[in-house]
Formats: structure tokens, sequence, C-alpha cells
């Protein structure tokens, strides 16, 4: 049987876990193929899918600054990818892109263990960002079932945006706030997600204040390099559950393996600790 040929198309990518995280799962199930990091350039993009098609791959992951462009480029489009508007994974298949958002599921998954103590309680959640995370994010809170999502964004406007792309999709009351809110987030607030950047490579987490939150609130970070940012670090302080972002990635990598490779993988917490370790030797 041919090898299945797979990566991550990203500017930069060197950064990414993805490939380990692959490569992991390749090796657990024996699996003949690989799964390579692809740095392509923002205007490169189509050219390289091109390229990648040519010289044989599957498909491939799709990360910053590409994912609008993988929107725009596809063929077919899977419910989630559409209502996000944002695609995380490609599959080639006779010339055609096939788009589908797997980012919505691995945040599903990582929460959901997480917010079982909220089942039942009229809770809201505030979603930080407007960019294709904070729209994973909003639609996970949705199919988990939280009656209120707030969306706050540096950006006030794109806020706005979001909300009204969304709300026609979504069960959930979906507001935006100013940015400002996030300094008075209130008790009724449940689970604070940062779906912004803030706090990525020892850059400043947003400086929301989560003393103000109740003791049984959840704050979930996607940025998982570092893996304990300084916003979970101030959460935990306050005796809050703090979730961080590796849980997502490797429930979206899940799904991802699934659709690329034909065998669904087990999230275990060996493959935790391989992505944990290249996270402290500062992959
Ligand atoms: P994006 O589309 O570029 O959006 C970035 C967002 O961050 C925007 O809302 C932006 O606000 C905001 N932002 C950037 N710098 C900020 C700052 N200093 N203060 C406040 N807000 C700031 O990126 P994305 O694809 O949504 O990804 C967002 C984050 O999620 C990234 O760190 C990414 O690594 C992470 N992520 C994690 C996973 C996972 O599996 N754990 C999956 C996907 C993404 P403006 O609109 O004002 O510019």
């Amino acid at each position: 049987m041919r090898a299945v040929l797979a990566g991550v198309i990203g500017w930069p990518v060197s950064h990414s876990l993805s490939p380990r995280m692959h490569e992991f799962w390749l090796r657990e199930y024996a699996i003949k193929g690989t799964y390579v990091a692809l740095p392509v350039r923002r205007p490169d993009f189509s050219e390289a899918l091109s390229g990648l098609r040519k010289a044989g791959f599957s498909g491939a992951n799709v990360t910053v600054p590409h994912k609008e462009s993988a929107f725009a480029l596809a063929h077919t489009v899977d419910a989630a990818a559409r209502t996000a508007r944002a695609v995380n994974l490609l599959l080639f298949q006779e010339n055609q892109y096939s788009a589908f958002n797997t980012d919505v599921e691995g945040l599903v998954l990582s929460l959901r263990d997480s917010l079982r103590k909220m089942a039942g309680r009229t809770g809201r959640a505030v979603v930080l960002g407007a960019g294709g995370a904070a729209r994973a994010a909003t639609l996970a809170c949705d199919q988990l079932g939280i009656p209120e999502i707030c969306i706050l964004n540096r950006t006030n406007a794109r806020a706005g945006a979001l909300t009204r792309d969304l709300s026609v999709s979504v069960k959930a009351n979906l507001v935006a706030g100013a940015w400002s809110d996030r300094q008075a987030l209130g008790p009724e607030t449940q689970l604070v997600i940062n779906a912004t950047s803030a706090g990525l490579n020892g850059s400043a987490s947003p400086d929301l204040s989560v003393d103000s939150l109740p003791r049984d609130a959840a704050v979930c970070d996607l940025v998982y390099s570092p893996l304990e940012t300084p916003l979970l670090a101030r959460a935990r302080a306050c005796g809050l559950s703090a979730i961080d972002g590796l849980g997502m990635l490797m429930h979206q990598g899940a799904r991802s393996f699934e659709l690329l490779f034909g065998v669904r993988p087990t999230v275990s917490m060996a493959l935790r600790a391989h992505l944990e370790s290249a996270l402290h030797n500062g992959a």
C-alpha cells in the first residue's frame, strides 16, 4: 500500500506541534505515512496546494495565515467550516479541495469533562477574540448547550461582525460586548475562553479580572505555548478551573488524523506527555 503523505501548511509553522502529534499516532497505529511541516508564505498558498496535490499529498491542516484562503479555494465545505467560515483541514480529492473545521469538535471534546459540573446551570460564556479560533469557540459553547455567549474583542467592531454572522446559526443568545467589559465579567460568567493570540510565546495575556468570577467558573486558554499562560496561572491562583489549549489541539488533531489516515486515534495521557515534553524543550 502507498504511504499517505500529509502535513500542516502555515507561515511560520516550525513551532507547530502537529507533525510531532501525527507522527506519534502513525507509529502507534503502524500506519505507512508521513506528516510534515510545510512552511508556505501567504502569496504562495494556491500554487503550493497544487504542487502538494501533484506530489501525491492526501491533504493538509491549514493554519495562520491561510485559513481564509483555504475557505475561498475549497470546492466543498463541511457544516462546521461553513458556519464558522474558518477551515483548518483540506483534503485533496480528484482535483477538488474539500474543507473541514475540526477545531469546533476538538474544543467541544476538550471542554466536555471540565464543564460537566455546569450542566443544568444558566451560566454564560465569554469568548475573547473574533478570529477563526473565536468562531470555533462560539460554536463549541453553543454545542455544549451554554445559553448565553458574550463576544469581546480588542477591535470592538469585529466582535459585532462575528455576532451578526453566527447568531443565525446558534441556539444560544449571542451578544457582543465592549472590550473594556473584560474588567468586570460578573458572577453570572461560568466560562471564559481566550481565543485571542495574546499570551502566545511570552506575550502578555488579556488583562481580564478573573477574581470577579464565581469560584466554580472555568477559564480556558486556546494558546498552548506556553502551556501555563499568565491568564491560566491567575485563574488557578484564584481557585478556578484552568483548561489549557493542548486538549483542543489533540482532539482536533484526532479528527484530522481520522480524515487523513482513516483511523480514529486515541487522545491519551502518553500523547499529552509527549507533546508537553516538546513544549518544555522549547518546541
Ligand atoms: P486570528 O484569526 O489571527 O485572530 C487573532 C485574534 O487575537 C483577533 O481577535 C485579535 O484581535 C486578537 N489579538 C491579537 N493580539 C491581541 C492582543 N495583544 N490583545 C488582545 N487581542 C489580541 O487567530 P486565530 O486563528 O483566531 O487564533 C487565535 C489563537 O488561538 C492563536 O493563539 C492560536 O494559536 C490559538 N489556537 C489554538 C488552537 C488549539 O488547538 N489549541 C486552535 C486554533 C487556534 P483584533 O481583531 O483586535 O486584531
